[in-house]
């Protein structure tokens, strides 16, 4: 792979500017830009990844990988460092809700029957590591702040800082990549609805360490959605979180620090926590969730991962779906190459695929996370899964990404036993 091409252009007062110019641009170095990057350069194109982080750097996160996220990081070539013994690897779930315990295997999917825990400082500095090796240049330190547009109004490529300096880079697309970031503004959107927050612990006392655990408490669910969350590595220390829908926040009037911290003290947990030891702070981060609302695409211009509204809005995962739609993002990217069509008529191809391949799971996510005024409301439905395998299997596939939660309706008794019970209550 050839490096990209640097050039010297003059600013708008004539002073000289360096310009570096690639075939694509990809703003944001995590899951989705690492992907995006890695897919394109093995397509054959150019490609500068910028971040304006240096890595390895810190994200927090839930830490898990579900097995579709794994076959993805394997599609990278590193699905042997996947196995490393200090990663968690799992291989069922428990799911403790006000009235029921789920205890489920990993479904079995085309993905095979485990995940992982990984921590994303490791993760992400190993994907932007593979995009490097494969020959993607990237420019860290460095800042995107605007879009460079043709007086046409054509992406032409990305104004971006770093210590201090205004750098330019050249090329006829972009790969918005940038989380929560939100730099290209008009061009793209996406809507943040939930927030989370981790802390990793020592000598978590836990049963079933190769088991993800999942609480939907009483706390978090009785004025909207949420979860809390225990999932242990390989090497004895555990990524410990809570994470809530935005409008949870508005309407208890509370805040998120607050509803991690009751998580805590939750009578089960306080007990696994009694000898734990906390290891740095609890950290928060905003997730856009459910695809629905975002524009993931533009003329010049493509959206991935959290850029594009890509995480699960049941399970708040979303580096599968980070590196999957970077996966989707760079063929577009090589087929607009080969046309040398950047028209956002082009681009759609890119939207139109990933919402046959997710928009099924993801808005009937959405729509459930919303519809319902509280998940507390769904508690006979958890009783009714517990009971019965089949209907269990899928309610964790919903969870999973597996299956669209409304694959529910295929299980009758259960939701007999749903109606049933909300008869009598
Ligand atoms: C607390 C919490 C728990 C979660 N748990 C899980 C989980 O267990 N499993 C799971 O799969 N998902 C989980 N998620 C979601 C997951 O973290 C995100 O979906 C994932 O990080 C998306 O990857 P990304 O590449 O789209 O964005 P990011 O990982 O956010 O990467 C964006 C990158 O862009 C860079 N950037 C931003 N702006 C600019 C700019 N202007 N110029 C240059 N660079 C820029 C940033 O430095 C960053 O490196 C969780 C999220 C939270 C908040």
């Amino acid at each position: 792979m050839t490096a990209p091409k640097t050039r010297r252009t003059r600013d708008s007062k004539g002073r000289k500017e360096m310009a570096e110019r690639a075939d694509l641009i990809v703003v944001g170095a995590g899951p989705g830009g690492s992907s995006t990057a890695y897919h394109a350069v093995k397509a054959g194109l150019e490609v500068l990844l910028l971040d304006r982080q240096k890595f390895p750097r810190d994200k927090p996160c839930g830490d898990g990988l579900m097995p579709h996220a794994a076959g993805e990081i394997s599609l990278m070539g590193l699905g042997d460092w996947l196995e490393e013994p200090h990663h968690g690897k799992f291989s069922g779930f428990s799911i403790y809700t006000q009235t029921a315990f789920l205890h489920q295997k990993v479904p079995p999917t085309l993905h095979g029957p485990y995940g992982y825990v990984v921590a994303r400082e490791e993760t992400d500095a190993r994907l932007v590591g593979r995009a490097e090796e494969a020959g993607a240049e990237l420019r860290s330190g460095v800042r995107a702040t605007k879009l460079l547009r043709s007086p046409a109004g054509n992406v032409m490529g990305v104004e971006a800082s770093s210590d201090g300096e205004t750098l330019f880079y050249e090329a006829p697309l972009v790969v918005a990549a940038d989380g929560v970031g939100g730099f290209a503004g008009k061009g793209i959107k996406a809507h943040q609805n939930s927030v989370a927050r981790r802390q990793y612990f020592r000598n978590v006392s836990g049963p079933e360490k190769d088991h993800l655990h999942v609480f939907v408490t009483k706390d978090m669910n009785e004025l909207g959605a949420g979860y809390g969350w225990v999932f242990y590595f390989g090497d004895g220390r555990a990524n410990v979180g809570a994470g809530v829908s935005t409008k949870t926040l508005e309407r208890s009037h509370r805040n998120l620090k607050d509803f991690f911290e009751c998580f805590l003290q939750e009578p089960e947990l306080a007990d696994w926590l009694e000898h734990a030891e906390p290891e740095g702070p609890a950290k928060s981060w905003s997730l856009k969730m459910g695809m629905w609302g975002a524009k993931r695409y533009a003329q010049g211009l493509m959206a991935v991962g959290d850029a594009g509204s890509m995480i699960h809005p049941i399970s708040g995962e979303g580096v599968g779906y980070a590196v999957e739609s970077g996966r989707l993002a760079a063929a577009w990217a090589h087929e607009a190459r080969s046309r040398n069509d950047y028209s956002a008529s082009t681009l759609f191809g890119y939207e139109r695929q990933l919402r046959r391949k997710r928009a099924k799971e993801h808005l009937s996510g959405y729509a459930l996370t919303n519809l319902v005024p509280n998940l507390q409301m769904l508690e006979p439905l958890f009783k009714a899964c517990e009971k019965d395998p089949d209907a269990r299997r899928t309610l964790v596939e919903g969870f999973t990404g597996d299956a669209p939660i409304y694959s529910l309706l295929k299980h009758p008794k259960a939701l007999g036993r749903v109606l049933v019970s909300t008869v009598r209550s």
